[in-house]
């Protein structure tokens, strides 16, 4: 038989109600057979995340040997969850210790850990399924990364001794064997490590959207949905999945070549995003599967004669953004150039002008040049490779929509291209793409 790990995120559980209907979905499958959760969501829009509220009970705790008023929210919201879902099942002590380690434990992942651990136990009692804690099979190494030679063999032996389980997402075990989380929205990456471990068929990520949209529905009404995306395009287009996918979701799973499937908890008859490894995955239909970008990016443009004989040119501009610990988005290239593309965050308060002055001592450019204010845009989808002229109708739809270009970079996988155009064609932008390869057709 089949099996499927599941994952359900804040707001799929921010209360009794939303549990139940979260505990439906998950029993009405039997190939569903470890439910991996996060902690309560928001209930409406101004309202309060309990991790939220546990990083602040956090510090309200600091000098002093008990939390305060924010722990008192949690343990409202905690108690009025297992009213709703009229379990018998007496939190109180659990909530009581839990107060007690928070105030004692000096560490804010591990106040941060117990909005996944509280209601694990709770979903735990709900479906009659055991509870398996998280610190006790996912591990951390020195570095703070996912140690997975410790921690697949574990999750494996643990739960194949389980029927069924649920496991808190977000958090694990430190190599100084603290309570370690991920970054938050980390319960993603959680699901996929279990998912990965039990070598499943399928990962399930429950959230409140029906999966990825083609583009933003904030800039163009009702995109198309998109029902089926590879891994790599994926990728591609993280700017878009921010919000519906933690980015490092996909690494566990995409290993093991198992498929991600996006549903929606509060409309679970909608088919949901497919994400599927690339060798599963056939293109189909569109040219184009998504468009994704983003504002406020700063564009080095380094010019130098001979800069393709120079040995070592790249690699000297590169280490002076190591060195100023600065990441680069994208570095086009010509015979004689180099650009480098940078999010304007990272270069405020006097680090762009260093960088200048450091990049003109130690790599002696004919002509460097700043552009502020640069948008990016994705056109994504493995269709473009096969399709002769796909570059020329985005560029003709830019320049009909009167966007001006001022930076190409297209990866020689030849699955997206992306553009550089200044913030304020942002929107027009990424409507004119979209309207020429899915109003089109
Ligand atoms: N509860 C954590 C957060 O708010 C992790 C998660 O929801 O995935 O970031």
């Amino acid at each position: 038989m089949n099996m499927t790990v599941c994952k359900f995120g804040g707001t799929s559980l921010a209360d009794g109600n939303n549990i139940r209907r979260a505990a439906e979905i998950v029993l009405s499958d039997p190939s569903r057979k470890f439910a991996v959760v996060s902690a309560p969501g928001k209930r409406y829009s101004d309202d309060v995340k309990v991790t939220d509220l546990l990083y602040e009970s956090f510090k309200e705790s600091r000098g002093k040997d008990r939390c305060g008023e924010a722990f008192a929210k949690i343990r409202k919201r905690f108690l009025s969850i297992v009213a709703e879902l009229g379990l018998n099942f007496d939190i109180t002590p659990i909530l009581d210790r839990t107060e007690a380690d928070i105030a004692a434990s000096g560490s804010a992942d591990f106040a941060a850990s117990r909005g996944e651990y509280l209601n694990a136990r709770i979903v735990a009692v709900l479906l009659g399924w055991e509870f398996v804690d998280a610190k006790d099979i996912i591990f951390f190494d020195e570095k703070g990364a996912f140690d997975e030679k410790r921690s697949y063999p574990l999750i494996e032996a643990r739960l194949s001794a389980a029927k069924h389980a649920v496991i808190p997402g977000f958090y694990g075990t430190g190599a100084d064997g603290e309570i370690k989380t991920f970054s938050r929205g980390g319960s993603d990456i959680s699901g996929s490590i279990v998912a990965r471990a039990v070598n499943a068929d399928l990962y399930e990520n429950w959230t409140d959207v029906s999966g990825f949209l083609a583009c933003d529905p904030r800039i163009v009404q009702s995109p198309e949905k998109i029902e089926v995306i590879s891994f790599k395009e994926l990728r591609e287009l993280s700017y878009m999945g921010a919000n519906v996918l933690h980015a490092e979701a996909i690494f566990p799973v995409r290993k093991g070549d198992i498929p991600i499937k996006i549903k929606n908890t509060f409309r679970p008859d909608d088919a949901g995003t497919l994400i599927l490894p690339s060798k599963k995955y056939t293109p189909h239909g569109n040219i184009v599967t998504g468009i994704a970008g983003k504002k406020d990016f700063t564009v080095i443009f380094l010019e130098k004669s001979l800069m393709n004989s120079e040995i070592g040119f790249a690699r000297r501009a590169l280490s002076i953004l190591e060195r100023e610990r600065i990441n680069f988005e994208h570095m086009p290239s010509g015979i004689d150039t180099l650009s480098l593309v940078i999010e304007s965050k990272y270069l405020k308060d006097g680090v762009l002008d260093r960088l200048i002055d450091e990049m003109k001592a130690e790599l002696r450019p004919d002509y460097i040049r700043v552009l502020e204010d640069i948008a990016l845009v994705a056109t994504v989808g493995h269709g473009m490779a096969k399709n002769v002229g796909t570059s020329a109708r985005l560029f003709a739809a830019l320049s009909d929509a009167g966007v001006n270009v001022r930076m190409i970079d297209q990866g020689s996988s030849e699955l997206n291209i992306i553009v550089g155009i200044d913030n304020e064609d942002y929107e027009k932008c990424v409507r004119a793409i979209y309207r020429e390869f899915f109003e089109k057709k």
